[in-house]
């Protein structure tokens, strides 16, 4: 947390120096960073709680050891061990791919990438999230991936197993920004929840809601299926803050924000 260092210079003036090295957090986590009165703040998520305000900094996985900045502050991310896991796709078209399969992933996720940037201001979110699926959490944040024996991509998301037409509901309050059926995610979708926050559903078997629809906390956007590439039917959800895939395990934890501030 920021401390604040006050001193009395010729008993009149009052001088404050933030100390700035202190904040830290594990990866994947949001810090809530308490904000000087008349500080300002680009691009962010800023919640207000009794007259005080608190910027949403999403800690990177990416980053670990390392610090990041927000305006004068470092913030120092964790290292933390994850675990590892280990899937076998039997079907190899789906792990070395062709030429003409490579092309639509990279035209697929430079269509993601864009949608994920989006910073709209038509909601905002307090991060009380409910959880989209109720399942078996199947593969959790941050685990280092094995792919038939080859390294890959850390899994940031979160798997919930269940049934395929498990009815999937929208945790928090958004719009609908992209739908697609794609290479690796299958049927897939964006929610845009306001702020630079968004989440994101894949693999599922139906989608019921249509581009740029608004859906409320609890209001069903699909059905859980194995489209794309998958092991089974589950629920592979990610959720972004600032275009940093925070785990969303901690996101649904009860009272979270309380948490954080
Ligand atoms: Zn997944």
């Amino acid at each position: 947390m920021i401390k604040n260092k006050t001193s009395k210079v010729f008993g009149v003036v009052l001088i404050s120096i933030n100390i700035l090295s202190d904040l830290s957090g594990d990866p994947g986590e949001i810090i809530a960073v308490k904000l000087n009165q008349n500080e300002v703040v680009n691009s962010h998520l800023i919640i207000e709680k009794e007259g005080v305000r608190y910027a949403m900094i999403a800690l990177p996985f990416d980053k670990q050891g390392k610090s990041i900045k927000f305006n004068n502050r470092n913030i120092l991310i964790n290292e933390k061990n994850f675990g590892e896991s280990r899937i076998t796709i039997e079907n190899t078209s789906m792990v070395n791919l062709s030429s003409e399969d490579s092309l639509r992933v990279f035209k697929e996720s430079q269509l993601i990438k864009k949608a994920l940037e989006k910073y709209s201001t038509e909601f905002k979110s307090n991060l009380s999230f409910i959880i989209p699926v109720k399942g078996a959490i199947s593969s959790r944040y941050g685990k280092k991936r094995f792919i038939n024996e080859s390294p890959r991509s850390p899994h940031l998301a979160l798997d919930i197993a269940a049934t395929t037409g498990t009815e999937i509901v929208a945790p928090e309050r958004g719009k609908v920004i992209l739908i697609g059926d794609f290479f690796y995610s299958g049927n897939y979708l964006i929610l845009d929840h306001g702020h630079g926050l968004l989440s994101s559903y894949s693999h599922l078997s139906k989608i019921s809601v249509s581009v740029n629809q608004f859906v409320e906390q609890g209001e069903k956007v699909g059905e859980v299926g194995s489209t794309g590439r998958v092991t089974g039917p589950h629920l592979h959800w990610s959720v972004y803050l600032d275009n940093t895939r925070i785990n969303p395990e901690s996101i649904i934890k009860k009272n979270f924000l309380e948490t954080i501030l």
